[in-house]
Order: C-alpha cells, then sequence, then structure tokens
C-alpha cells in the first residue's frame, strides 16, 4: 500500500472563508489550551498528562463553550493529537540527547491547518468538497488527467491556509501499480552530452531537436545579454527574456525526460545509472579572485563550460529522480553506481584503457570494439548486476550507500 496526498485549491465563498478561520481559530485555541494544560500539570505536580486525558475532557468543552460543539469532534480530536505529537517528538528528543526544543504556542500565522482524521468530509458528484458542519466548497482540480480526481480510498483530509489562499489535501491508500514487465531484464545507462543517454543495449536516446533549437536561441540570448551595460533598462529587459526562456526549457526537458523514464521503467525491472558526482561534473574552472581588490576576474568559464553545460548537469539528476519515482509506484528499481572506471574499463575483459574525453570509440586488444558510451553503459549494467549479487549474498548486513533505493512518497 502506498500512502499519497492530493493538494487542491479551494474557492470558499466569503462566508464560509469565514468559516474556515473561526474553526481554525478555535483549533489554534484548543491547541494553545491542550499544551498549557500539560505543562501547568507538569510544574506544579510533575504529572505528565496524555492525550486520553485531554480528549476525555472535550465534552465538557463543548458545554461550557458552544462554539466548539459546533466543529466537528474528529477535528478536535486530531488537534488534542497534535500536541500529543509534539510532546513524544520532545521527549524522544530529550532522550537521544538532542536539542530538546520544548513544544511552542501557535500564533495566528504558525498554525495553519486543521484535519479531519477519518471522516466527515467527501466529495460529491460535481467536484466539490462536503465537509461536515462546515459546508460545500467548491475545489479547482489542475487539468491534468492523472491528478484528477485522487486515486484511491481517502483516508484523511486537510484544510490549509496559505496566505489568502485556502487548500485541500487528501491523503489516499492505493495498491502499488503492478505493471507486467517485458523482461525481467536489467539495462545500464550512460548519461552523455553528444547523446542524452547510451544504453547497454547499445541504443541511444537523443535530446529531441526542439530542446537544442532553443538551447541555441538561449545561448545567443545570453550573449546578448552579455554586451549589454549594466545597470540599463535594456539589460533589465534581457534578462527578463533571458528568465522566460530559462523556464520553457526547463518544462520542455521536464516533459521529456518523463516520457523517457516511463520508457525505461515499463520495459526493464531494473534500471542502473552512474552516481552523478556533482564536483566532477561541472569541471569548470576555479574562479579567479584579483589579489588586490579582492575581487572576481573574468576566468572564460561562462563561455566555456558555464550555462550550456550547467543545465545539462542539473537535468541529469532531475533525470535519475524521475525515474526513481516511476519505478517506487511500477515496482521496479533503480540503482546507481560508482563512476569511477566505466568508461576506461573494457566491457568484454575488464582491462582499464585510458581514454580521453575526445576518443569516441573503444577497441581493447580482447577484440572488443564499440563505442564509447555504449561500452560505458555495458560496464554500468553489470556494476549494477554486481550490487544485486552482493545484496543477496548479504541480505542480513546492512547494504550501505552503495544501493540507493528510490525514497518511499
Ligand atoms: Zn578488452
Amino acid at each position: 500500500m502506498i500512502l499519497q496526498a492530493y493538494k487542491y485549491r479551494l474557492y470558499p465563498t466569503k462566508k464560509q472563508a469565514i468559516r474556515l478561520q473561526a474553526v481554525l481559530d478555535r483549533t489554534r485555541e484548543l491547541y494553545n489550551a491542550a499544551l498549557q494544560e500539560r505543562k501547568d500539570a507538569y510544574r506544579m505536580a510533575q504529572v505528565s498528562i496524555g492525550y486520553t486525558q485531554q480528549a476525555a475532557q472535550l465534552p465538557e468543552i463543548k458545554e461550557i463553550r458552544p462554539e466548539y460543539a459546533d466543529i466537528h469532534s474528529q477535528i478536535l480530536q486530531d488537534t488534542l493529537r497534535r500536541v500529543d505529537k509534539a510532546f513524544k517528538a520532545f521527549f524522544r528528543r530529550v532522550k537521544n540527547g538532542e536539542k530538546p526544543g520544548y513544544p511552542r504556542f501557535q500564533a495566528y500565522d504558525r498554525y495553519d491547518s486543521f484535519t479531519f482524521p477519518q471522516s466527515g468530509f467527501s466529495l460529491t458528484q460535481d467536484n466539490r468538497v462536503c465537509l461536515s458542519k462546515i459546508g460545500t466548497l467548491k475545489v479547482k482540480f489542475p487539468q491534468k488527467k492523472k491528478a484528477n480526481p485522487p486515486q484511491g480510498t481517502m483516508k484523511t483530509c486537510t484544510i490549509k491556509r496559505e496566505g489568502e489562499h485556502w487548500y485541500v489535501v487528501f491523503t489516499c491508500e492505493r495498491e502499488q501499480e503492478i505493471v507486467s514487465h517485458p523482461s525481467e531484464e536489467a539495462v545500464g545507462m550512460d548519461l552523455g552530452l553528444l547523446h542524452f543517454g547510451t544504453l547497454s543495449d547499445g541504443s541511444t536516446i537523443e535530446n529531441p531537436r526542439h530542446l537544442r533549437v532553443s538551447e541555441q536561441k538561449l545561448k545567443k540570448l545570453q550573449e546578448a545579454l552579455s554586451h549589454k551595460k549594466r545597470g540599463s533598462k535594456r539589460r533589465r529587459k534581457a534578462a527578463q527574456v533571458v528568465g522566460k526562456n530559462h523556464r520553457h526549457i526547463r518544462n520542455q526537458r521536464k516533459d521529456f525526460q518523463h516520457k523517457e523514464a516511463r520508457k525505461l521503467v515499463n520495459g526493464y525491472q531494473t534500471i542502473v545509472f552512474e552516481k552523478l558526482q556533482p564536483a566532477n561534473m561541472s569541471k569548470r574552472p576555479k574562479p579567479k579572485q584579483d589579489e588586490a581588490t579582492g575581487a572576481y576576474l573574468p576566468n572564460g568559464a561562462s563561455a566555456k563550460a558555464g550555462l550550456n553545460k550547467s543545465i545539462l548537469d542539473a537535468g541529469w539528476g532531475q533525470f535519475q529522480q524521475i525515474c526513481r519515482n516511476k519505478a517506487e509506484w511500477a515496482g521496479s528499481r533503480v540503482l546507481l553506481v560508482n563512476p569511477k572506471y566505466t568508461s576506461q574499463m573494457c566491457s568484454g575483459c575488464g582491462a582499464i584503457k585510458k581514454k580521453d574525453l575526445s576518443e569516441r570509440w573503444h577497441s581493447c586488444s580482447c577484440g572488443c570494439s564499440l563505442d564509447r558510451d555504449h561500452n560505458a553503459a555495458l560496464n554500468i549494467k553489470r556494476a549494477g548486476l554486481n550490487l544485486l549479487v552482493n545484496e543477496s549474498q548479504a541480505r542480513t548486513e546492512p547494504s550501505g550507500d552503495a544501493l540507493l533505493r528510490s525514497p518511499r512518497l
């Protein structure tokens, strides 16, 4: 079972917004009162009060303060549970010798949500959120088909205020998606500059043309920007255009990566990448500093390795993350292996054969002759399979940082 949160913007009427704020104010008041009670009990009698004792007082509170009777009882229980959690976390930190940080009283801008932990909420046929003792509120689902409406069994419903806006967050429980893999096979992928990636079966994934066109355009805009006078209105305008193009490219790239990641995850049980090494990847000249003034001097970095490269670098990390997320849902896995020697080693015989970056072909005395990136992808795949073997041999021992599973959602 997987838990996933879905967050949507709410559009309450003016009256409803006042009502939401009223519930939020009351729950915040309850939170602070419960915190005060625990504090006092401990200070005056060295007694610690738990959730059960505090929840038992709710009926009485409702009698004295009718405005609390107007709030769904589960919301109030959840508020007291939040206090309980804050204290439990506090005691845990004390026990572990961490900086304890006593639970805090909540101010208006910090306490921004209340929760229906089990029931009291529903979605209507015409996509409105029905909240017990509050009303039926308009909700806006995004246009994307996937997120609309929430999938699986709705477990909890949280109403959240962010600035002037209100949101609803559903947490839903659903079965893990079962994808039948056409093969149980593993694939290694070398991420590169010439091709977006090369797979261990020898095929390549190319950067889409529209993306290359956009990048060329961005490069030109960047150059134009660098010739504009600092502080000028023209420069500011040009910088805005560059920023807009940046965002456009980012979105284009993300779409492309989602598509390619989907293909990989559907096609393979195990996908192996090199672990990215930020320091190595961006081999940029170190910044030069003027010894007398401390000012930074131009070092040619932006012209050589600068912007375009840095976009690509960021793209690889993002691609691996997208693959990991999709793999999690599909029940397959992504492995990251040590990048050492993946391009130098011969995938045929294991000999180390030094090549510089310009050497595009790998040919070895063992008779192995293939594209440099294909050779690397094969090595990456094998390193991943070795990890799996080691893991099954040492099932009882922690596998260390070599194997990075995708994080739980
Ligand atoms: Zn060889």
